[in-house]
């Protein structure tokens, strides 16, 4: 399968080409030339699959043509070591929990992916260079993907996170291993994390030096395997139930976790539409009310991982719907709350129901609760676990919440991290002297 750049500007590439430089020469993002959909038998005999069964399934239809099964194969399984529950909320809500993997968030699936298949190529060309990994983090990233790469041999990742704007435990994740992984604290937000790397590729000097690659959800390799659950979401509902009019509510921010779902949709994922469920940073739901956009500086909240004012991944969303405002709202509403909204919500649902929801959770279980009609039946993306934002929920919910135990060990690591300007020149400087 080949990629194009959503600029146009740059040539079409092999899947190989697209993971290895994440991010197009004309600052396009890549997308397959084809989604295949997926015969109807399939989609309608996903309740008797296993998560792997499916994940294989999807993953062939991607991956199929250019990487052989075998090899293909394992890469799902070795990324898919833990499964993504659906779990009852209310009577017509229900949490897709993905937070169960080495990080406690959705990102685990798509970082190990990526991790697996830039190895593979890696070994598969023979080259000898290092590949550097850069990513810009607003907290959950950072930590997926540093684990997801943590010791893989020729890869060397370094994490930009904004100075003071995540979490302890989400900090601790990725400033803590050493090795090939090294964290930057940038004085700024998270789009000045984001501009740096995107200027990094952009930069002469570097890319004569040093071979750079992504692995934020620009990369193809990190946000096209999330498909997989939602497949494995929707075949779990269907297992219990009936459902007709299934509706998926996606915490969102760059925008690639619901890219993944509206492409699951394309290729025949029986789900009647999507939710785009934002904090106060709200761009994708002024696009859909006034069909225009406009990219913003990113407001600090307490659903931090979606505090994205300019998401790279809608230039995906416009392509996939070929820059039709009205086919994009056909099948995507938004809505977006405050701070307030999300403490009050979380403390409502535990208190109501015991669930204990984490301040993304919540922004997609409220857009449940808010948009669900009649006849329908929704999940929402528990997109991390409530304890990586222990002070927030403790705070909204009055008790103690349990750590689990594979983000345990984290806390009493010692940090490692640098401390850099928003300027470009000493980051340059920096990756020149790894
Ligand atoms: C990254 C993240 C999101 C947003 O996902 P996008 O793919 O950037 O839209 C939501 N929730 C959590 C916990 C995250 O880490």
């Amino acid at each position: 399968m080949n990629y194009y750049s959503t600029r146009r500007q740059a040539p079409d590439v092999t899947l190989e080409e697209a993971v290895i430089q994440g991010l197009a020469p004309d600052r396009g993002l890549y997308m397959p030339r084809e989604i295949k959909v997926l015969p109807d038998d399939f989609c309608s005999g996903i309740a008797k699959m296993s998560f792997h069964q499916i994940a294989e399934r999807v993953a062939e239809s991607f991956f199929g043509g250019d990487i052989g099964t075998d090899d293909l194969m394992r890469i799902v399984h070795d990324t898919l070591t833990f499964d993504t529950p659906l779990v009852q909320v209310t009577p017509n809500k229900w949490s897709l929990e993905l937070f169960h993997g080495p990080t406690a968030a959705f990102k685990d699936v798509g970082a190990r992916f990526m991790a697996r298949m830039l190895s593979f190529f890696i070994a598969r060309s023979g080259r000898s260079t290092r590949i550097t990994v850069l990513v810009a983090t607003s907290g959950d990233t950072g930590s997926a993907v540093a684990n997801g790469f943590f010791d893989v041999e020729g890869i060397v990742v370094v994490v930009l996170y904004p100075k003071g704007k995540v979490s302890e435990i989400q900090e601790k994740q990725f400033t803590t291993l050493g090795r090939n992984i090294r964290a930057i604290a940038v004085d700024g937000t998270f789009d000045d994390c984001q501009r740096l790397v995107k200027t990094a590729f952009l930069d002469h000097d570097l890319n004569r030096e040093l071979t750079l690659t992504s692995a934020n959800s620009i990369n193809v390799a990190r946000f096209m395997p999330q498909a997989f659950y939602y497949f494995w979401g929707v075949a779990q509902l269907l297992r219990k139930e009936e459902a007709k009019r299934i509706v998926v509510s996606v915490p969102s921010g760059n925008l690639g976790n619901i890219t993944a779902g509206l492409f699951a949709k394309k290729m025949g994922l029986p789900v009647s539409r999507f939710m785009a469920a934002n904090n106060r940073n709200d761009f994708l739901r002024q696009y859909l009310q006034s069909g225009s956009c406009t990219p913003r500086t990113s407001i600090q909240t307490i659903a931090n991982a979606m505090d994205v004012g300019d998401p790279s991944n809608f230039a995906r969303i416009l392509d996939l719907y070929g820059h039709s405002w009205e086919g994009i709202k056909g099948d995507v509403s938004g809505v977006s709350y405050t701070d307030e909204e999300i403490r009050a919500a979380m403390k409502r649902v535990y208190v109501n129901t015991g669930y204990i929801l984490d301040p993304h959770g919540a922004c997609g279980y409220l857009a449940l609760e808010e948009g669900l009609q009649r006849g329908e039946t929704g999940i929402f993306l528990e997109t991390a676990a409530p304890a990586k934002f222990l002070d927030t929920v403790e705070e909204s919910i009055g008790v103690r919440v349990a750590i689990p135990e594979q983000i345990k060990h984290f806390i009493s690591g010692i940090t490692k991290t640098v401390d850099f300007p928003k300027d470009f020149l000493p980051f340059k400087h920096y990756l020149l002297s790894l």
